[in-house]
């Protein structure tokens, strides 16, 4: 197996959440570079080939703030925007966002995923955080999204933005889902 200290999960269902515990979903069109980032976040490596149709789940146990927890990431595949969404609505305690800054149809992309997650929000879990995450930050030479649109956009929606790049610094990409744990404490 790949990810060293890091198990796959067979099955989406937890009904109880332990306070150590933290699922969070990644979302965004295809080729935004949801795997690239989970397996970064995972084991440190950039990973430029990865099946694009896998949707798993991983779990790895993580120290944030000097608390241990368990952060569980599903790493999700939709053909076409938002369909099925069942899957990861209820499980989820928090929501990574994902566009690439080169392709203006990815941010595009992400607006259905924030519409679906705010409407969801809004009717049966209050406060879940949401990240939206402009990957592809190596890429800004090929940028076709703005930092000030992406501000915009999360304003809109009430989401922390970041900028990142799965192929540089793992810091920065450990950042981000450090940061969505913390949120997810804090609601
Ligand atoms: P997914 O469909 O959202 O899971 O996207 P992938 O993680 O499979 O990435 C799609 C493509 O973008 C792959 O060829 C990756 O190598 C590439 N990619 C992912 N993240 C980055 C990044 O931060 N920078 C660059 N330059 N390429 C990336
Ligand atoms: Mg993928």
């Amino acid at each position: 197996q790949m990810f060293g200290k890091v198990k796959t999960c067979n099955s989406a269902a937890a009904p109880y959440r332990s306070p150590s515990d933290c699922n969070l979903v990644l979302l965004g069109v295809m080729g935004s570079g949801k795997s690239a980032l989970t397996v970064k976040f995972l084991t440190k490596r950039f990973i430029s080939e990865y099946d694009p149709h896998l949707e798993d789940i991983f779990s790895s146990e993580e120290i944030v703030d000097q608390q241990p927890v368990t952060v569980r990431v599903m790493d999700t595949c939709d053909k076409e925007g938002p369909v099925n969404s069942e899957r990861y609505l209820s499980w989820a305690n928090g929501f990574l966002v994902v566009y690439s800054i080169d392709k203006r149809e990815s941010f595009e992309g992400c607006q259905l995923y924030l519409q679906t997650l705010a409407l969801h929000n809004k009717t049966f879990k209050p406060h879940t955080p949401i990240l939206l995450l402009g990957n592809k930050l190596d890429l800004d030479r090929y940028r076709q999204v703005s930092r000030c649109d992406a501000e915009a956009l999360a304003t809109r929606f009430g989401c922390l933005f970041f900028e990142v790049s799965a192929c540089l610094d793992f810091l920065s990409v450990q950042h981000v889902f450090y940061e969505a744990v913390r949120r997810v404490r804090r609601r």
